[in-house]
C-alpha cells in the first residue's frame, strides 16, 4: 500500500482541527506512504456555532467556506455520511444530487457533532444551534 487514506467525518471545529492536526503531523506521509485526506461534510461551509449570537444582533453570520480553510492538500467532499461498514471500511454517503455513493478508507475521524436538545415548548426559550434560528430570532425582534 504506497497511500493511506483519511477520512475525517465532519467540518465543525472538531472536524477541522483534526485535519489541520493531521495535516501538520504527516505533512502528507504517513509511515512514509503518501496520506490522502479527505474531508466530508453536510455543508460546504465551517459553521462557528459560538458567533451564532451575530446574525440576531444584525452583524454577517458565522460560516467560512471550507475551500477557504483547506485551498490544498484535502479533498473536501459535500455529502451526508449514511453508513459506515466499518469491517470493510467503507462509508456510503449521499451527495448533494442525492446519490449514494462509497469511499474506502484505511483510518475514519468521526468529528459529526451533537444532537442538540430542544427544550419543551411550554418551558419556553429557543436553541441557538443553526442560521435558520438566527434569523428567525432576528425577524421576531425587527417586527
Ligand atoms: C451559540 C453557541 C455558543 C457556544 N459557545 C461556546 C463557547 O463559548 N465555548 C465553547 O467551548 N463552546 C461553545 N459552544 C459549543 C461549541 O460550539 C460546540 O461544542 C462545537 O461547535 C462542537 O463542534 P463539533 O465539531 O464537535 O460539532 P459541530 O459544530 O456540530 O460540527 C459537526 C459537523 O459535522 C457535520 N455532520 C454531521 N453529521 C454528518 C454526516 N452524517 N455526514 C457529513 N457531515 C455531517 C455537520 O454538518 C457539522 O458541520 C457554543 C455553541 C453554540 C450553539
Amino acid at each position: 500500500m504506497k497511500e493511506i487514506t483519511c477520512i475525517v467525518i465532519g467540518g465543525g471545529y472538531a472536524g477541522i482541527n483534526a485535519v489541520k492536526a493531521l495535516q501538520q503531523a504527516f505533512a502528507n506521509k504517513a509511515n512514509g506512504k503518501s496520506l490522502r485526506l479527505i474531508l466530508i461534510n453536510k455543508e460546504p461551509h465551517h459553521f462557528r456555532k459560538v458567533l451564532l449570537f451575530k446574525p440576531p444582533a444584525g452583524e454577517a453570520d458565522s460560516a467560512l467556506p471550507l475551500t477557504s480553510l483547506f485551498p490544498e492538500g484535502v479533498q473536501l467532499l459535500q455529502g451526508t455520511v449514511t453508513a459506515n461498514e466499518g469491517k470493510v471500511r467503507s462509508l456510503i454517503y449521499m451527495d448533494t444530487s442525492g446519490n449514494q455513493l462509497t469511499l474506502s478508507y484505511d483510518v475514519l475521524v468521526v468529528a459529526a457533532g451533537s444532537i442538540i436538545r430542544q427544550a419543551a415548548p411550554e418551558q419556553g426559550g429557543i436553541a441557538l444551534n443553526s442560521l435558520e434560528v438566527a434569523a428567525s430570532i432576528r425577524e421576531s425582534m425587527v417586527k
